[in-house]
């Protein structure tokens, strides 16, 4: 007798996140207040290395010190930069709980492919 895989089997992803839900509310609840009024319109930011200014690739220095992608002086590579980190709060949270979001969306074709292969279940005709 073959037995289906549990929903857990089918869609190990969605076991993960569910198993973090609570904490990623919680998280999220507090990223919204940070940007929030209340929070003082905060944002988070991430540090960008130091980069061309001329052609503005990652700062890659040439054998004689130049840009490696265009050739400018080094007077053009930047400092490091402060920068807000443009990734939504969904993002970030997978990032933290390792929550792979591609399978996440994978996941959910399968289970619609799952319902719409199910045997269609009419409601009694008193029903209407
Ligand atoms: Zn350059």
């Amino acid at each position: 007798m073959t037995t289906e895989p549990t929903a857990a089997a089918r869609y190990p992803e969605h076991e993960k996140q569910a198993a973090v839900l609570d904490q990623a509310r919680v998280i999220g609840e507090f990223l919204e207040w940070l940007s929030a009024p209340g929070g003082g319109k905060r944002v988070i930011a991430a540090w960008r290395p130091s980069f061309c200014t001329g052609c503005e690739r990652p700062w890659e220095p040439d054998i004689d010190g130049s840009c490696l992608g265009c050739g400018r002086d080094p007077i053009y590579k930047s400092e490091d930069v402060l920068l807000p980190a443009h990734e939504s709060f969904v993002t970030l949270l997978a990032r933290y709980f390792d929550i792979d979001l591609a399978k996440i969306e994978t996941e959910k074709r399968a289970m619609l492919e799952h319902l719409r292969a199910l045997p269609v279940v009419r409601p009694p005709a008193t029903w209407s």
